[in-house]
């Protein structure tokens, strides 16, 4: 920014105020992180939560952190099922809860529930405003056309207190910061709104995809929030491109499309436009898709999509889409709290890094350590590591206060400090912690797995069979994804070993095992395919251990990994296969909790 004389200035006071503020936030970020301490304990003094500790009113660091516990989200689970169920006393926070924000966390199963309170919304505002002002030094001119966003709301649900309960991005979307928002010429998007906020994930799609292809002279970028929401739309557009392409031709919607906002708002955009769709059929007919969105979309600058972290294995394919056009992930945020952005959003994926801006919440560090844990004991709550006093080169966990209440939270990241812009410390992602499996939003834990393993392979006892090693594998290379398991089962009497159909029926039930955001993703949202047992050949797991020791393992600390990515690992798994089994049905899924 300001340190690179060779990028452009500022084209606007607004761009010129937003890199002012970010260079103010970051020069005094240990003032500013002191300064949202104090406004959090002030405010927050009375909550119920805060005064069992004692705090006397002080709203200073250090009464603070030799006081209020480090907590999980388990540890908050009692007061938040209290606010679910309509007690509205200040238990964690002086305002009143507006909503829950649900997180693609879970915890017991079910999504998180994180209080919010109505003033974060203009937090998340903020940061959003960020954004461009920051690209627009690296890529200008991107008020001269449109985005080709894929944006979608999501189910919503309301707590037995009333609160509305709904993913964050759900949450801003249907808001009047977003509905209303005032034309800015810099995130005009071919979208439009109506699309945006139907709620049919089918005709949503359809929708911006129309629009996006109607108007793919003026798309200067193409995004999606994550990787995988990307690469679903690339997906469909190659299921749905010959309808697409008909109703370009002719002028007419779709009658899938009965969304009646949808209807009155396209019957504005959609005009025959025959030589349109002649260039969209000659694109897709051949089935070769390898550059499809430059060729599709050629004024495309970038792509505006998260690939850090569990997206990241989505980048070849991304790459092959979009024929290398530079990827761009801008912000770093979640339901608890919107964290930064990256202030070099050009850079290559790997080398990543955000700056957490010190206005956001109250950041505290555990230096993550695996040979050497920090000891968090709630009667004598750690120090930790201050965002302005972390290290480079060194793994922390991340761990936030908020406006809306949340103390000492662990957010279950580990990220790494790779420099400083001015005083305030940048992050590469490195992983969430205890994910094992990820293709879309959901996450799976080890527990969780091992616990799936263990229903399906009830149903090989009548077969007197059972599970003697297994791991697992990210399934990226379809779309949508999918999960597979490696099996070698020890099979007693071979003639009467399961069937296909009973392997099958295991898949079934390890989908219905999984955690409501993995149902959801793969009965709503069409994200996660079935998942899939491969059976392995007797021995494969020791010939995994061979292989593990010649690299350098030690035979004694050996464990069976219970995920591979590797290649050459997964090469040998596949290479032992006997069979493969699909789950033949989604699993269960409402919005609604399980109980
Ligand atoms: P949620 O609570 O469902 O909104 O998910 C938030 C989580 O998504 C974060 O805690 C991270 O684990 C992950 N996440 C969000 N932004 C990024 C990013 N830019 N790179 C990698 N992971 C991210």
């Amino acid at each position: 920014m300001a340190a690179d004389r060779s990028l452009p200035s500022p084209p606007n006071e607004k761009f010129a105020k937003a890199l002012d503020f970010i260079e103010e936030m970051t020069k005094n970020a240990d003032k500013v992180q002191e300064k949202v301490l104090a406004e959090i304990l002030g405010r927050n003094a009375d909550t119920e939560y805060l005064r069992r500790f004692n705090l006397g009113g002080a709203t200073g660091w250090e009464t603070f952190k030799s006081r209020v516990p480090v907590v999980t989200y388990e540890d908050l689970q009692p007061e938040i099922h209290r606010i679910a169920n309509g007690d509205r006393s200040p238990i964690l926070c002086s305002h009143p809860i507006s909503e829950f924000l649900t997180s693609s966390g879970t915890s017991a199963g079910e999504r998180k529930l994180m209080p919010t309170i109505s003033e974060e919304m203009d937090r998340r505002q903020l940061l959003y405003s960020l954004l461009m002002p920051v690209m627009n030094l690296y890529v200008p001119g991107l008020d001269k056309g449109k985005g080709l966003y894929f944006l979608f709301i999501k189910a919503e649900t309301t707590t037995p207190g009333g609160l509305v309960a709904r993913p964050v991005l759900t949450s801003y979307y249907k808001s009047t910061h977003f509905k209303t928002r005032p034309y800015d010429p810099y995130n005009v998007y071919t979208s439009p709104d109506e699309a945006i906020l139907c709620s049919d994930s089918f005709q949503s799609m359809y929708t911006q995809m129309l629009c996006g292809l109607l108007m793919r002279h003026q798309v200067l970028r193409v995004g999606a929030v994550f990787a995988s929401g990307l690469l679903r739309a690339i997906r469909f557009l190659q299921t749905h491109w010959r309808q697409l392409a008909h109703d370009i031709s002719t002028g007419s919607l779709n009658p899938r499309i009965t969304d009646q906002a949808i209807q009155e708002r396209m019957a504005g955009i959609l005009n025959p436009d025959p030589d349109l769709a002649e260039f969209i059929t000659k694109e897709c007919e051949g089935e070769n898709w390898e550059r499809i969105i430059p060729r599709i979309w050629p004024n495309t600058k970038y792509l505006d999509v998260i690939v850090t972290g569990a997206m990241a294995q989505y980048i070849p394919l991304l790459d092959f889409y979009s024929g290398g056009l530079p990827q761009a992930c801008t912000m770093y945020a979640s339901s608890e709290c919107y964290f930064g952005l990256n202030l070099k959003p050009m850079t290559k994926p790997a080398e990543v890094s955000y700056t957490i801006m010190p206005n956001m919440g109250y950041f505290e560090f555990i230096p993550h350590d695996p040979e050497n844990p920090v000891e968090l004991r709630r009667d004598s709550p750690p120090r930790l590591v201050d965002l302005a006093d972390v290290e480079v080169g060194k793994e922390y966990e991340l761990v936030v206060t908020t406006y809306s209440g949340l103390c000492r939270y662990r957010v279950g990241d580990i990220l790494r400090v790779t420099g400083f812009h001015n005083y305030a410390p940048q992050f590469k992602f490195v992983r969430r912690k205890n994910v094992l499996l990820s293709i879309d939003a959901d996450k799976t834990d080890e527990s969780e797995l091992q616990k799936a393993v263990e229903n399906a392979s009830a149903l090989l006892r009548e077969f007197h069979t059972s599970v003697v090693e297994y791991t697992s594998y990210a399934d990226t290379n379809t779309i949508p994804g999918h999960y597979v398991i490696y099996w070698e089962l020890l099979v007693k009497d071979p003639a009467n070993g399961p069937t296909g159909e009973v392997l099958e029926e295991c898949c079934r039930v390890m989908e219905e095992s999984m955690n409501s955001v993995y149902r959801q993703c793969r009965v709503a949202d069409n994200s996660v395919g079935p998942l899939e047992i491969r059976v392995v050949k007797n021995g494969t797991f020791e010939e995994l251990m061979d292989y593990a020791i010649s690299r350098g393992a030690s035979i004694n600390q050996y464990k069976a990994p219970r995920c591979v990515s590797y290649t050459p690992i997964v090469e040998l798994l596949d290479a032992r296969v006997l069979s493969a089994h699909f789950s033949p049905a989604p699993p269960h899924w409402t919005p609604e909790r399980r109980v």
